[in-house]
């Protein structure tokens, strides 16, 4: 038998050690524009062209490369930057391992053209796949423009992996987006299909802020600025007014560099807890700078997880510095509370006059008379059944309801299953305002009314969205609404379902859109928190199958629209509720997993009180 271990080619080899580096397009981005900031560059222009499928394209001002150092660069581990391992680890900004070049050119094919202010010629290299194609001299501008065609070319099993267009897009906004928030002064273009999409010029990190999130955010920003042993943490966070629902701007940077930190970022909001509602979040834009021995950097250049040394004493650093700037800024407590939702309490004002409860009698009472006729009959409270069902006639599956009959009150199968739940007599109680209460042949039923909503909103809207059937009410003054670049890339990919549930938006451009049209059966909702919070789960979902987008859709708006617990139901309303959660194939669970209903049985009811 021959031997059956070899060496992989190195082409092959390459390619696997590229899928460490070069995941999408947006890996793509971000390692040449980063390439063009260390050579000092001022302008980078990015062009991009189908989502960075068939072109991605940077040109910098950088200083350039020689003849030999442009061939080189393509090198594994060739790089300028480091010398000695121990410069490994002194790295004040990215991880320097001279692959980026090497990987981007294994997985496409890339041109580079690149002079130096000192060379008369610059050089023209083309490579595909690993290999040198051609190197000749050129005339040109001083700089570096470096152009990856057909990226994953040779490895269809990585091409297949890459996300909608949409999506891919989105995720090199957000690298460029990260890369911009620490450079400032640099002036940043970004061309997609021709198109300009974003001009930041060079300005301050305000500026840079309000070029990226829309002028809206300019009056909302407080500036912070701290000063340790440990370390130096400066930056800008939102004022808790402008807190909102859903996922708001947070950016954490540690010298330099995007990082993601999930307890850095449980004080800051420890620092906005007695200002903000625990649904809401503030925007931040927080930068650290410390020793770099201090923080333990990942080399990894495509993981943003860091973490640094005595991060306890950082964390408490953290929370004051925000807390404090907070109280300067006279952000004290003004908490709104979110009467909206609140149960009503009934005010009592002094001033006005009281009467003594009025009791009526009924002098022809006779409580051992039952017949009808005649005496006093305790009515069954009046239903109008036509007005309850408005709007869901077309709804095959609602069960059969009928109001007259005195048996099968309450039937339901053990299992719970919905179509054998037929209500015709209320006989409801809701406790706390946050659950119904009802007897069911087998013991007690509690129903969980926000989640119970949640799910009917939830299989009303996925079916309008597939359907195509929502009802649009147009708005008579158009509310607008300004996204961020990577906020209006999202849209676009929802706002065809969007449209189906009855959102009408109009495109104002620059990432600003009019609402002109909102879904008929959304009364009272505040339609941009609502816009924004369904474009930051679809960001957080980053689905593109559509099932699963359609389903995050429907989740979210039914989660948004959904009556809060704490809301007071009325009788006509707990039985509609219950009517309609029955209707539904799955009433037993929200579309998350959460539990609807639970049934204490008769037996442990009788068990607990035993003796
Ligand atoms: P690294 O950035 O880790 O050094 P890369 O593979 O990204 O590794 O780049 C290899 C080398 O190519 C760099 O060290 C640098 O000398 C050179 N280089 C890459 N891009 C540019 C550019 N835009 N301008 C000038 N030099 C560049
Ligand atoms: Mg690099």
């Amino acid at each position: 038998m021959s031997d059956i271990i070899h060496l992989l080619p190195d082409s092959i080899a390459n390619q696997i050690a590229a899928g460490e580096v070069i995941q999408r397009p947006a890996s793509v981005v971000k390692e040449l524009v980063e390439n063009s900031l260390d050579a000092g560059a001022k302008h980078i222009r990015i062009v991009i062209k189908d989502a960075g499928r068939t072109l991605i394209q940077v040109i910098d001002d950088g200083k350039g490369m020689s003849a030999t150092d442009a061939r080189m660069a393509f090198e594994r581990h060739a790089t300028s930057k480091i010398k000695t391992a121990d410069d490994l680890f002194a790295l004040h900004t990215r991880g320097f391992r001279g692959e980026a070049l090497a990987s981007v050119a294994a997985i496409a094919h890339v041109e580079l053209k690149t002079r130096r202010a000192e060379d008369e010629v610059g050089t023209l290299l083309k490579i595909a796949g690993s290999k040198v194609e051609s190197q000749q001299t050129i005339s040109g501008a001083v700089g570096t423009t470096i152009s990856v065609k057909n990226i994953f070319f040779n490895v269809p099993a990585r091409r297949k992996f890459l996300k909608s267009n949409e999506t891919e897009r989105r995720n090199i906004f957000t690298e460029i987006e990260r890369i911009a928030l620490v450079n400032p002064d640099t002036e940043f273009t970004l061309i997609e299909n021709d198109v300009q999409t974003l001009q930041l010029p060079a300005a301050n990190l305000r500026k840079r802020i309000v070029q990226l999130q829309g002028k809206a955010i300019n009056q909302q920003l407080i500036e912070i600025n701290e000063q340790t042993t440990l370390a130096k943490i400066h930056g800008y966070i939102s004022t808790p007014q402008f807190a909102r629902k859903g996922r708001a701007n947070q950016f954490f940077f540690a010298n330099n560099r995007y990082i993601r930190h999930p307890y850095f970022h449980k004080a800051v909001m420890t620092a906005y807890e007695p200002l903000i509602s625990a649904s809401e979040n503030p925007n931040y834009f927080i930068y650290f700078e410390v020793e770099p021995d201090a923080i333990d950097v990942n080399i990894h250049p495509t993981k943003t997880e860091v973490k640094f040394e005595d991060e306890r004493t950082l964390w408490q650093i953290l929370m004051v510095t925000v807390k404090e700037s907070l109280g300067k800024f006279n952000a004290i407590p003004s908490i709104d509370f979110d009467t909206a939702d609140a149960p009503d309490i009934p005010i009592f004002d002094p001033s006005k006059s009281t009467s003594m409860p009025k009791v009526s009698i009924n002098p022809n009472y006779n409580p051992f008379q039952t017949s009808s006729g005649g005496g006093f009959k305790p009515s069954k409270p009046k239903l109008d059944w036509e007005q309850l069902y408005k709007g869901f006639e077309n709804e095959e599956k609602l069960p059969s309801v009928s109001p007259d009959t005195d048996t099968n009150l309450f039937q339901t199968s053990h299992s719970l299953q919905g179509d054998s739940v037929v209500l015709s007599s209320p006989e409801h109680y809701q406790y706390k305002q946050k659950y119904i209460l009802t007897s069911v042949k087998s013991g007690l039923m509690i129903i969980d009314q926000h989640r119970a909503h949640v799910r009917i909103l939830f299989d009303k809207y996925l079916s309008q969205i597939t359907n195509r059937k929502g009802v649009s009410q147009r708005v008579l003054f158009p509310e607008m609404i300004q996204l961020t670049s990577a906020e209006a890339s999202s849209l676009t990919e929802i706002a065809e379902d969007m449209e189906a549930l009855g959102f009408e938006l109009s495109d104002l451009g620059n990432n600003a859109f009019a609402i002109q049209g909102i879904p008929s059966e959304l009364q009272n909702v505040d339609a941009v928190a609502l816009i924004h919070s369904l474009i930051d789960k679809n960001m957080e979902t980053g689905s593109n199958i559509q099932e699963q987008v359609h389903e995050s859709l429907a989740l979210s708006m039914a989660n948004f629209t959904a009556i809060p617990a704490g809301k007071s139901l009325s009788e006509e309303e707990m039985l509609l509720m219950v009517n309609q959660l029955f209707a539904c194939q799955l009433p037993n669970h929200t579309p998350d997993g959460k539990s609807i209903i639970t049934v204490i049985s008769d037996d442990e009811i009788e068990k607990k009180l035993k003796g």
